[in-house]
């Protein structure tokens, strides 16, 4: 695609190369603008980057897309990757190893969720018709609750079988968040959009492909064929006011877009807005451990199982990654809001893992299992709790922030940050 100067043409300089930052920059050149994007790491992605584990390529952690990531796959299209080509869709299924859980038909959304709660075979007819109820009151109250209502207490009148198998994995996943601690209203804006939203804004995409394939490798290509300067290993040390203009490590700029994580983003402009930056310092996280497995005689029927996680079990998702185009026989388990497991250390959360394959997956009918690697990432996402009090975009004048934290309506995710970026990128190229 050209670029298309939609403003006297400026220089910003893009601080952060994960997919918000690669959102920024993609849409400041487009607009036209003199970019520079700087990237602390040898490679793009940030948190949703490929890195080598031996022969294999291994994600940060196991990501899911929805069909309601319109910015995320646009911004994918405009790079040149098909998403068809790197992603499976599938209707939203939470189906677990013993075939119950809920199972979404394809089409619009109201109808396909009557019909996925009405034939959700292994639960009570009566817990069927009470989770229709619940979800029909939180539509006509417009997906809105008071802010300092956690997801527990929103989901109150929830039957507890769809309570356990449908609203807490769904929090889990979506917020990264415990539905004990996680906010009721992030929930809500969720569901509204994917759940309740247009026609097949719920459909799970699940990458088939390493997330460097999906937007990072092409991204980057993007950018140096349209001029930008990708500069890796390049950490920011220091911003600095110069007039009304902006010093990164000494270069000025017009803008700076600052699409790195909160902490380092609060460091960077702590004389520079030190509001802005107390707020991004008081941020806390929560951590996912994904584990890879290796087992040549499992036989799942689809790519994706809904696990039943508990104290000593820790993982909610699996993922047969031989059926999304990855090596056959490889397996992802994912313990997201996985603080407890961090505590307890990797060797314990590596056999709690592996005991959790046995039981599901027992070996007279699956065969042996493997361990193949692991990866903790504790500061995945930030905890979404209620009322927590987001960073905003604009940090000084010339300044804004992009990034999965600023504020918005929805959890830390690749949606949210690309999101981000784009808003960053026309704010810092419209000098207001
Ligand atoms: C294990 C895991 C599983 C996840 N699962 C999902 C999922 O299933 N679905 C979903 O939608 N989301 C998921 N997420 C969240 C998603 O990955 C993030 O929301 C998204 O990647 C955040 O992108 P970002 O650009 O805002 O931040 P980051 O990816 O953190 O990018 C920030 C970048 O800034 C760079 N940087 C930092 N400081 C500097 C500096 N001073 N100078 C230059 N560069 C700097 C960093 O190296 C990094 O590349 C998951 C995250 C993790 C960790």
């Amino acid at each position: 695609m050209s670029a298309v100067a939609e403003a006297a043409p400026r220089r910003v300089a893009v601080v952060g190369g994960g997919w918000s930052g690669l959102a920024a920059a993609v849409t400041a050149r487009r607009s036209g603008h003199e970019v520079t994007l700087h990237e602390m790491a040898s490679r793009l992605g940030g948190r949703a980057r490929s890195a080598p584990h031996g022969e294999l390529l291994l994600d940060n952690g196991q990501h899911i897309l929805v069909g309601a990531y319109a910015q995320t796959l646009a911004l994918m299209r405009l790079v040149g990757v098909d998403p068809d080509a790197v992603l499976h869709r599938l209707p939203l299924t939470l189906r677990t190893p013993d075939g119950a859980g809920l199972q979404l038909p394809a089409g619009p959304a109201i109808p396909a969720f009557v019909r996925g709660v009405l034939g959700w075979h292994t639960l009570p007819w009566r817990d069927r018709f009470g989770l229709l109820a619940l979800a029909a009151r939180w539509r006509l109250a417009g997906f809105r609750c008071e802010p300092h209502t956690t997801v527990a207490e929103l989901a109150r009148a929830c039957p507890r079988s769809a309570y356990s198998q449908l609203i807490e994995p769904l929090c889990v996943a979506a917020l990264n968040t415990p539905a004990e601690e996680a906010s009721g209203q992030v929930l809500l804006n969720v569901l509204k959009d994917a759940l309740f939203g247009a026609p097949g804004a719920s459909d799970l995409l699940l990458p088939r492909a390493p997330l460097d394939a999906l937007l990072p490798h092409a991204a980057g290509q993007w950018l140096q064929a349209h001029g930008v300067a990708v500069r890796l290993g390049d950490r920011v040390e220091r911003i600095e006011p110069d007039g009304t203009r902006w010093r990164v490590d000494g270069e000025v700029h017009d803008a700076v877009v600052l699409a790195c994580p909160p902490r380092e983003a609060a460091r960077l402009c702590a004389t520079i807005a030190p509001d802005w930056s107390a707020r991004a310092a008081a941020m806390v996280y929560q951590p996912i451990v994904t584990t890879w497995l290796r087992a040549p005689g499992a036989r799942w029927d689809v790519a994706m199982l809904a696990l039943r996680s508990n104290a000593t079990r820790p993982a909610q998702f699996g993922f047969d990654l031989g059926a999304l185009g990855g090596p056959r026989g490889l397996y992802a388990l994912v313990a997201s809001g996985a603080a407890p497991w961090v505590e307890a250390g990797p060797d314990a959360t590596r056999e709690a893992m592996l005991a959790q394959w046995r039981h599901d997956f027992p070996a007279e009918r699956h065969g042996p299992v493997e361990w193949v690697a692991q990866r903790t990432e504790k500061r995945a996402t930030f905890a979404c709790v209620p009322g927590l009090q987001r960073p905003p975009a604009a940090v000084a004048p010339g300044v804004w922030a992009a990034g999965d934290h600023v504020a918005g309506p929805y959890p830390a995710t690749l949606e949210g940050a690309v999101r981000a970026g784009v808003e960053a990128a026309h704010r810092a190229g419209a000098g207001v």
